[in-house]
């Protein structure tokens, strides 16, 4: 399991393949990154047996019926465990390729090529690989590490602005649960960010990767202290639902559950204002805070009480203790919740 970052990477892609001999390369990628890409990645392993299954793009395809498909494909090409499998997209290519890779015939090494800002910073990191079923994001999964990892920055000049937005969500995630400077120097070149300028996006990159690697090496089966990786998703998630994932993509709902559970742990007392006012100057510029109804806030709240991370029926919540720090809670108050989401707060 080797990570590598950086520009024009696939060169180490052949060498990779070349002393692993490796004859066969099954590619899943999504119809936008066939089309601006596969010429090019063709180029690369000419010397290979190359297949490629092309996905519609977005979390649809992350389905028991794409997942079937593609092990239809892959009988019906006798593809054997000879045979290695690149995940070659977003997000949703790298988490339906790596479920495929993890389960057919028990299991094909894999490749990934993560394409997109937070595939690259997030989940191309920690080995989480699965599908949706029945409106539940990644209930059917399981944890396969592949062989290696290419990050390569150029891909990101291609990446809609509202991708860049997503990622950014869960890189200021980072800097807030575990590096308060990390967290300073992406807050002051966010410009430079949505301008993909690669100088300041490779220690970005870079240091988003550590950090990930580093709370996943101490709990690789999120058991613990992985669970800090989720400040900001248990309102977030609770957004991205409200609205059947329509409306705010996985990184802007994030950004908005951080705005939220840092107004709870300012309201309990766990952060200072001035921290809070800091947090919230960088994040609404973002994704604007919206000010959910009474209506709206009583449909939110029960679907928090459904989260996977839950204890004893309580909302597990991670909040800032200090700058660049974060704890887990399940003791918040239902009436700090709600006012937080009704966000009458909104003065600044
Ligand atoms: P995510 O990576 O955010 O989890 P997706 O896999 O759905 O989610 O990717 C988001 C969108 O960005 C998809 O439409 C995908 O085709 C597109 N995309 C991913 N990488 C690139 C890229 N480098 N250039 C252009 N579009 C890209
Ligand atoms: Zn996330």
């Amino acid at each position: 399991m080797e990570v590598i970052i950086g520009k024009d990477l696939l060169r180490e892609l052949d060498s990779y393949l070349k002393s692993n001999n490796v004859k066969k390369v099954y590619i899943i990628t999504d119809e936008n990154l066939n089309s601006l890409y596969m010429d090019y990645l063709l180029k690369h392993i000419k010397a290979y047996d190359v297949f490629t299954y092309i996905i519609k793009p977005g979390e649809g395809s992350k389905s028991i019926e794409t997942t079937l498909s593609i092990y239809d494909d892959l009988i019906g090409k006798n593809i054997d465990r000879g045979t290695i499998i690149m995940g070659f997209g977003g997000g949703v290519v790298g988490d339906i390729a790596g479920f495929v890779a993890s389960t057919y015939m028990r299991g094909l090494k894999y490749i990934q090529i993560p394409t997109s800002l937070l595939a690259q910073v997030d989940s191309s990191i920690g080995g989480k690989v699965g599908i949706d079923y029945r409106g539940l994001k990644n209930i059917i999964g399981s944890f396969y590490f592949p062989e290696i990892t290419l990050i390569q920055l150029d891909f990101l000049k291609t990446l809609p602005t509202r991708e860049i937005t997503c990622g950014l969500g869960e890189i200021l995630k980072y800097g807030l649960i575990y590096d308060y400077n990390f967290f300073q120097y992406v807050s002051s070149n966010i410009d430079k960010i949505y301008d993909r300028n690669l100088e300041v996006l490779l220690p970005i990159v870079k240091r988003s990767v550590a950090i990930k690697e580093e709370i996943v090496g101490k709990d690789r089966y999120d058991k613990g202290i992985r669970r800090i990786l989720n400040f900001g998703h248990t309102i977030g998630h609770s957004i991205e639902a409200l609205y059947d994932f329509g409306k705010y993509n996985h990184g802007e709902a994030v950004i908005l559950g951080i705005l939220y559970e840092s107004y709870i742990a300012k309201k309990k007392g766990l952060i200072e204002k001035a921290y809070f006012e800091e947090i919230y100057k960088v994040l609404n510029k973002l994704v604007p805070l919206i000010q959910f109804s009474q209506r709206e806030v009583e449909r939110l709240i029960p679907i928090m009480q459904k989260d996977k991370k839950n204890e004893d029926g309580k909302i597990a919540f991670v909040l800032p203790t200090g700058t660049g720090r974060v704890d887990l809670f399940y003791d918040v108050e239902e009436g700090i919740i709600m006012d937080s989401l009704k966000g009458e707060w909104i003065d600044y």
